[in-house]
């Protein structure tokens, strides 16, 4: 943390970043540091390489976030945020690592450790939990906006409070944010209040997809590009469709497989597939996951395939025997 500290309060003109794609902890925790580090008069550029979901757009500050990049020079230090691995940053990730100084802030335990400064803690539920101890050490006090943005990052990514990783500081924290200003209603009327009748449809199709092992220890539920095209939605609707999954009687496993890009494949029918994993707590997924360049934590996590959709099907269904 100290030379976390000291590094920060020495940067000029400052990146943080979060994964793409991002989820309520990846917003969250960029908006809290990002905020809480233009308010202290730091230069600081909030970027995603991913448009930020609508129901995070209630965020203050979340307008300021850009999917555009200054070249690398300009930046004397990238902050970067939620991503186990560099590249999951998005296409543009080799750019941010030239940057010269990169701090790695990050709650997987499945981290790589890239990066010249690590601040790591797979205990921590979110994090934005680790964005909360820093922000007092760099003499930030929280004010709403910030205190928002952090309890979004907890809530997200504990489930709301369900999860395994939730945790004693994920209400410790939330009280302090409460007690910010944060108010949790209108913080949940956004983030789970409503949903569009195109993503109603689209968990009509997940559900329909869901395929059981034959031992009953595996659920897949599989998304393509032609379910969103047909629903009129988008990627970000896919995010916790995988929970219906996971929550049918007996089941250890639950993957959701999700087409990636245009659909085209390569002409022997390969496609990328985005694999995502989660487990009632007695199967370690990140290990699975890792084994295929992916990684998370042991009860949630994903990886990247470019192969078809049987054979993934396969691959699980041969895991599921172990289960
Ligand atoms: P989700 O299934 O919601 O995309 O991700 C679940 C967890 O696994 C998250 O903590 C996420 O960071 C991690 N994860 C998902 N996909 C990947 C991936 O392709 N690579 C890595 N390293 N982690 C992933
Ligand atoms: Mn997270």
């Amino acid at each position: 943390m100290n030379p976390i500290i000291q590094r920060i309060k020495a940067a000029g003109r400052i990146l943080v970043a979060s994964h793409a794609e991002p989820d309520g902890d990846a917003v969250g925790s960029l908006l809290a540091l990002g905020l809480a580090l233009e308010k202290s008069g730091r230069r600081t550029t909030l970027y995603n390489a991913s448009a930020i979901p609508a129901v995070y757009q209630f965020l203050p500050g979340a307008a300021r976030i850009t999917r555009q990049l200054e070249a690398p020079e300009v930046y004397d230090a990238a902050v970067i945020l939620d991503c186990g691995d560099i590249s999951r940053l998005g296409p543009d990730w080799p750019q941010v690592a030239q940057i010269r100084l990169i701090i790695n802030i990050d709650h997987h335990l499945t981290n790589t450790g890239f990066g010249h400064y690590q601040l790591i803690d797979g205990e921590a539920c979110a994090t934005a939990e680790i964005i909360h101890r820093l922000i007092p050490q760099l003499g930030i006090r929280f004010d709403r906006d910030i205190a928002t943005a952090v309890y979004t990052g907890i809530l997200t990514d504990t489930g709301s409070f369900r999860f395994a990783n939730t945790n004693a500081a994920a209400f410790a924290i939330s009280r302090e944010m409460a007690e910010c200003g944060v108010d949790p209603y209108h913080v949940a009327q956004h983030v789970f209040g409503s949903y569009s009748l195109g993503r109603i449809k689209l968990l009509n199709l997940a559900l329909n997809s869901i395929e059981i092992s034959p031992n009953g220890k595996l659920s897949v539920m599989t998304v393509t590009r032609g379910m969103l095209a047909e629903t009129g939605t988008q990627p970000e609707d896919v995010d916790g469709l995988i929970n219906y999954a996971r929550r049918i009687e007996a089941v250890k496993v639950a993957a959701l497989i999700q087409e990636q890009g245009d659909g085209e494949t390569d002409g022997v029918g390969r496609t990328r597939f985005h694999v995502s994993l989660r487990s009632d707590g007695t199967v370690d997924v990140a290990a699975w996951a890792g084994a295929f360049g992916g990684g998370g934590h042991f009860g949630a996590a994903g990886y990247q395939v470019e192969t078809s959709l049987a054979e993934i099907k396969a691959q699980l269904t041969r895991w599921s025997v172990e289960m």
